[in-house]
């Protein structure tokens, strides 16, 4: 094999090479588009438990609130009830133990006033949180949506991308020489799309598993002569730069 088909099958392995990776890409495009979507449903569905939790919480207050209200208004007309029961006292004794049960009442009402009023407050204090959080499911939905149509949107192309390299693919490893083509079809059938091949580099590391290629298959390669990597199986091409030492056939 003279040189020039030497530089030529490698040119055709680097390619076809570039083709894997493309399809790669291609794949990984689609994958971190759909992990997009993934996080975004996540995303509403944390947003719809907070939003559960606090609007919750607040119903509890607002509950605990209109229980103290409640009371408030049981003893209130407990003491409507007992001054107009003043007037038809039947004896001093009767007068001053109902005057005392109003006070006592009364004391207790005060106290109740203010719980109301408090416990209102928090409630109140508590709803923009509520609020807020029910604002961040719709965020959380639109960011999802768009994810999703970022992902619809993709998929043909991909699908067009992946159905074009791949046409280009048969007909590039039909092209190459039939002493490459058996062992190249061989680590295909191995391994998963680029991680098939690898480039030598640095001279002569695998550009696969990082091993050491032994100098007389870098050799065997110059000559014109396939290698696939002893300790990866991956089939190995030269880089572009690569300086190929067999000119004798130049
Ligand atoms: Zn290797």
């Amino acid at each position: 094999m003279s040189s020039q088909s030497i530089r030529a099958v490698h040119e055709q392995l680097r390619t076809i090479h570039g083709l894997y990776r493309q399809l790669k890409t291609l794949a990984s495009r689609y994958k971190s588009a759909q992990l997009r979507v993934n996080v975004q449903k996540k995303k509403v569905a944390e947003t719809q438990a907070h939003y559960d939790e606090l609007k919750q919480k607040h119903t509890e207050m607002v509950l605990c609130a209109r229980e103290a209200e409640d009371q408030f208004n049981l003893i209130d007309a407990a003491i409507k009830r007992r001054k107009t029961q003043l007037d038809e006292a039947k004896s001093n004794k009767e007068y001053t133990s109902l005057k005392e049960q109003i006070a006592e009442d009364q004391m207790r009402n005060d106290a109740l006033a203010d719980d109301v009023i408090s416990l209102t407050e928090k409630a109140e204090n508590f709803a923009p949180a509520v609020e807020e959080a029910k604002a961040k499911i719709a965020e959380a939905q639109e960011a999802q949506a768009a994810a999703e149509e970022e992902l619809r949107a993709l998929v043909p192309v991909i699908k067009e991308d992946s159905q074009r390299i791949q046409d280009d693919l048969r007909k590039k490893i039909q092209e190459v020489d039939s002493e490459f083509a058996t062992p190249l079809r061989q680590a295909l059938r191995s391994f998963d799309g680029d991680d098939a091949m690898a480039p030598v580099e640095n001279g002569n590391i695998c550009g696969g598993c990082r091993m050491e290629i032994p100098m007389r298959y870098i050799v065997a390669l110059c000559e014109g002569h396939p290698y696939t990597c002893c300790s990866c199986d991956r089939f190995i091409y030269l880089p572009k730069d690569f300086t190929i030492t067999n000119d004798e056939d130049d």
